[in-house]
């Protein structure tokens, strides 16, 4: 239902606008007063200053791949998180794992596994639909490069970013 908004009847003074300019050059010269007083702060000397510390603890940055505790990569090349990415970001290339290896049960890991960082939008779907705990969103939030190439993450790089994770990882356990 469409609701009819009725214009305000100004007075004679409110007419000629100009007490409403002084309102709001009360308020432009209380900011420059509270700066100058240095009581407000409101530029950061980026990158000299960064937001590193008044970060909430659950920020979500850029994603990385982790390994466990024993330096084993956690990804099983599901490509859950290839098919859940909004902007496509990420693309992984499956490779099976011989039937002599002692981990042949599950069956894949990932031979190639990019981030295009120019597409991401640090939504954080990947992390929550990955059934291994292999990516998490880190507080990075600077990533930046001087090419698009350079801004696409592979994994090594993703590995190297993430670091290690300890935890549940479902595909070491021998029971499943
Ligand atoms: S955080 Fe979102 S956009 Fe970025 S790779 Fe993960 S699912 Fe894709
Ligand atoms: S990171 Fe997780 S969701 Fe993505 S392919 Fe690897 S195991 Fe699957």
């Amino acid at each position: 239902m469409a609701i009819i908004v009725q214009r305000p009847k100004l007075k004679w003074w409110e007419q000629l606008y100009i007490p409403a300019l002084f309102i709001g050059m009360r308020v432009t010269l209380g900011h420059l007063v509270s700066i100058l007083s240095r009581k407000t702060k409101v530029t950061m000397q980026y990158p000299e200053e960064k937001w590193d510390e008044h970060l909430p603890e659950h920020y979500r940055g850029a994603p990385a791949l982790v390994t466990d505790e024993h330096d084993r990569e956690r990804c099983v090349a599901c490509q859950l998180c290839e098919f859940i990415c909004p902007p496509r970001a990420i693309t992984i290339k499956p490779e099976e794992i011989p039937g002599d290896d002692k981990w042949a049960k599950v069956e894949k890991r990932p031979r190639t596994f990019d981030i295009d960082m120019i597409r991401c939008i640090y939504c954080g779907l990947c992390e929550e639909v990955c059934p291994e705990q292999a990516i998490f969103l880190r507080k990075d939030y600077a990533i930046t490069g001087t090419s698009r190439a350079e801004m696409v993450h592979d994994k090594e790089k993703l590995y190297q970013i993430g670091g290690v994770r300890v935890g549940l990882v479902n595909k070491w356990n021998e029971l499943k």
